[in-house]
C-alpha cells in the first residue's frame, strides 16, 4: 500500500495513544520534577484526537489548559517487547501533536497522588496534524520544534533534547502495552508549556514535518 500522507481517522483508525512525560530536561525543570529512570506514561483515549480544521475548546471544567508540542509516531505493524534498534520497522510516519493539558486538573491529581486521565485524555485534548513517512526523514534525532501563541513565541526545543530517544520509547512502551496499527506514541514536550486562552491561534512546527495550526474557540 503507498502511503504518502496519514490523515488521523480519514485515511486510519486512531487506536489508543501512549504519551511520556518528562522527557525533556528544562520541562522537567519548570515543572518542578525529577527526572525519571524510566520513561513517565500515561494513555490518552482516540476521542482526544482533534483533527486540524477542528477548534479547541476549553472545558468547561478547567480554568487552566496548557500547550505542550510533541512529536508524534504513529505505529504500523504489531509491536510487543521489540528492540529500540528495530523500532523503525514498527513505525510508519511522524508528526506533529498538542498534548493538551489542564493544569489545575493535573495539579490537584498529582497533589493527592490520583491519575491523570481527566487533565490528560478529555475529549480533542489532542490536536494533531497529519503523518509524513518517517523513512523520508533522515534525522529524526534532531529537528527543531516551536510552538507559537498568536505568533509569539512560547516553546522552542529540538529532539536531540530527548533524554528518551523515539527507539527507547517504543522498547520501553512495547514492553508494557502491545502496540498496535493505529497507534500513536507522543514523546514528551520541551520547556515553555503555558495556558491558552478563547481566541488564540496556536501554531505548531516540527522541521521538516509542516506545521499545524488550531484556534481556540
Ligand atoms: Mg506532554
Amino acid at each position: 500500500m503507498a502511503i504518502v500522507i496519514l490523515k488521523p481517522n480519514t485515511e486510519f483508525s486512531v487506536g489508543k495513544i501512549v504519551c511520556v512525560g518528562r522527557n525533556y530536561a528544562e520541562h522537567i525543570s519548570e515543572m518542578s520534577a525529577e527526572k525519571p529512570s524510566d520513561p513517565v506514561l500515561f494513555l490518552k483515549p482516540s476521542t482526544a484526537i482533534l483533527n486540524e480544521g477542528q477548534q479547541i475548546k476549553i472545558p468547561s471544567f478547567s480554568h487552566e489548559v496548557h500547550h505542550e508540542i510533541e512529536l508524534a509516531l504513529l505505529i504500523s505493524r504489531e509491536a510487543k517487547a521489540i528492540k529500540a534498534s528495530d523500532w523503525t520497522n514498527y513505525v510508519t510516519g511522524a508528526g506533529i501533536a498538542l498534548d493538551l493539558t489542564l493544569r489545575d486538573h493535573q495539579s490537584a491529581a498529582k497533589k493527592k497522588g490520583l491519575p491523570w486521565s481527566v487533565s490528560k485524555g478529555f475529549d480533542g485534548a489532542c490536536p494533531i496534524g497529519s503523518f509524513v513517512p518517517l523513512k523520508d526523514l533522515n534525522n529524526i534525532d534532531e529537528l527543531k520544534i516551536e510552538l507559537y501563541v498568536n505568533n509569539k513565541l512560547r516553546q522552542a526545543g529540538n529532539t536531540n533534547q530527548m533524554i528518551f530517544s523515539p527507539g527507547k520509547l517504543v522498547e520501553y512502551i512495547s514492553s508494557i502495552f502491545t502496540l498496535e496499527p493505529g497507534d500513536i506514541v507522543l514523546t514528551g514536550t520541551p520547556s515553555g508549556v503555558g495556558p491558552i486562552i478563547k481566541g488564540d491561534e496556536i501554531r505548531g512546527t516540527i522541521e521538516n514535518l509542516g506545521e499545524i495550526v488550531f484556534k481556540v474557540s
